[in-house]
């Protein structure tokens, strides 16, 4: 199965994490401690339970948690450096 690729969203600062009128759908960003990632139906999840390969491939593929939402994905972030 071939991977989506997510480009990243540029944070300007650690606090902007906290509004969730910054996420915006079909990204994904990195604070110091979490990489996040946006359905393209922007709800946001942290990839804490998932593994980062140095090309950006996350495994295991990614489950929208949000009810209702049937976005399941193997994903590749795009710009990603380990
Ligand atoms: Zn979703």
């Amino acid at each position: 199965m071939s991977a989506v690729a997510i480009p990243r969203q540029s944070v300007t600062s650690t606090t902007d994490i906290e509004s969730t009128d910054f996420f915006a759908a079909g990204t994904w960003r990195q604070t110091n401690k979490s990489v996040w990632l946006t359905c393209p139906n922007g709800h946001s999840d942290v990839l804490d339970d998932h593994t980062i390969a140095d090309d950006g491939t996350v495994t295991p593929s990614v489950v929208c948690p949000y009810d209702g939402c049937d976005w399941h994905v193997h994903v590749r972030l795009e710009g990603w450096s380990p």
